[in-house]
C-alpha cells in the first residue's frame, strides 16, 4: 500500500459570472487551504515522503518563504527534524515563524545563493533530504495532484491560469495536463512586473538572470527560472503575462471580501488576469486559476498595500 500524500484534496469553487471584468465564471482551485498554506506542500509533501521512504532521516531546505514552511510541516508528519538554512538578510520575523513550525533555522551566508548551496552540502554530508523550492521533478509530480484532482470533480476547462516563481507550479500543471490527455490546454503563465523572470526569458530567448527583484510578490522573486521550465513552451502551449503589483494587490482584497480567504500578492497576479487582461480570457470558455495561496500575508500587510498601491 503506498502511503497517502501529506495534501489535500482542496475545493474548487465557481465564480458568477459578475466576479471579473472578464464576465464569465471561472474555476478557482483552493490551494490556499493547504495545510502549510499554498500549493508548496503536493509537491514538497512527495519528494519529502519519497526521501523518508528511501531512508532519510532528516530534511534540509533553503526556503524562508512557502517552500519552507512545506518543508517544516511534511517533517513534523513523516517525524523526522527539518531544518530551514536562511541567509543573513532574512528577517527577524520569517525566522520566527519558521521556528514556530518546529523546524530549526541556520543562518548561512549573505544571499539565498549561498544558503542554498550550503543546504545541498550538509544534506549530502548527512545523508538528508534536500528540498528545492522549485526545482525537482519529483515536486513538478506531485504539483501535478491538481489537475488530477479538478479532472477527478469531472470539472471542463480549457486553460490553466497560474502565477510563475522559479516555475515549479508552471512544470507541474504541464505535467498533470499531459498524464490526464490535456496536453492541448493552454497555460497562462503570469508574474508580477519586477519579478518576471519567465517573462524575460521568453522574450530574449535564452534564461535570463534578474539583476533585482522590485515587486512586492516575493514568493514569485526567482531571479532565474529553472531549464526544465525554460524549456515547457517548446512542447505545450504556454502563454506569459505580466501584471502590476497593485493589480495583484486588488486581486487579494476582492478575493479576500468575497471568498473571506487571504492570499498573498503572489497569487493575487494569478486572480488579476481576469481584470487586467480580459482580452485573454475571452478566448476561453472555462478558465481555471490555481489560486495558489501563500503565507506571507495579513490583514496589516494588505492593508499597508492598499494605502500604498491603490
Ligand atoms: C512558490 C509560490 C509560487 C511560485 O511557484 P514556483 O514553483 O516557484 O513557480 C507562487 N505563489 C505562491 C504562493 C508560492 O508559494
Amino acid at each position: 500500500m503506498p502511503t497517502p500524500p501529506l495534501h489535500l484534496d482542496t475545493p474548487l469553487f465557481r465564480t458568477p459570472a459578475a466576479y471579473s471584468a472578464s464576465n464569465a465564471p471561472l474555476w478557482l482551485k483552493l490551494d490556499a487551504l493547504q495545510p502549510a498554506g499554498s500549493f508548496k506542500l503536493r509537491g514538497v509533501g512527495k519528494l519529502c515522503q519519497h526521501e523518508v521512504e528511501n531512508g532519510a532521516r532528516e530534511i534540509f531546505c533553503a526556503s524562508g518563504g512557502n517552500a519552507g514552511i512545506a518543508a517544516a510541516y511534511a517533517g513534523r508528519a513523516l517525524g523526522v527534524p527539518v531544518t530551514i538554512v536562511v541567509p543573513e538578510t532574512t528577517s527577524e520575523e520569517v525566522r520566527q515563524s519558521i521556528e514556530a513550525t518546529g523546524a530549526t533555522v541556520l543562518i548561512h551566508g549573505s544571499v539565498f545563493d549561498e544558503a542554498n548551496a550550503y543546504a545541498v552540502k550538509i544534506a549530502e554530508e548527512r545523508k538528508a533530504a534536500y528540498v528545492h523550492p522549485f526545482d525537482h521533478p519529483l515536486l513538478w509530480e506531485g504539483h501535478g495532484t491538481l489537475i488530477d484532482e479538478v479532472v477527478a470533480k469531472g470539472a471542463s476547462f480549457d486553460c490553466v491560469i497560474a502565477s510563475v516563481g522559479g516555475g515549479g507550479l508552471l512544470a507541474g500543471i504541464v505535467a498533470g495536463l499531459k498524464r490526464n490527455g490535456l496536453s492541448h490546454v493552454p497555460v497562462i503563465a503570469v508574474e508580477t512586473e519586477g519579478a518576471a523572470s519567465f517573462h524575460a526569458s521568453i522574450a530574449a530567448g535564452e534564461r535570463i538572470t534578474l539583476p533585482a527583484i522590485t515587486s512586492i510578490a516575493n514568493s514569485l522573486g526567482a531571479r532565474q527560472i529553472a531549464q526544465h521550465v525554460f524549456d515547457l513552451p517548446k512542447h505545450h502551449p504556454i502563454e506569459s503575462v505580466t501584471v502590476t503589483d497593485a493589480e495583484a494587490v486588488a486581486a487579494c482584497l476582492k478575493f479576500a471580501d468575497t471568498y473571506r480567504i487571504l492570499v498573498e500578492p503572489a497569487c493575487g497576479a494569478a486572480l488579476a488576469v481576469a481584470d487586467a487582461h480580459p482580452d485573454i480570457l475571452a478566448r476561453f470558455s472555462n478558465p481555471l486559476i490555481e489560486v495558489c495561496g501563500g503565507i506571507g500575508v495579513s490583514l496589516e500587510k494588505l492593508k499597508v498595500w492598499k494605502e500604498q498601491m491603490l
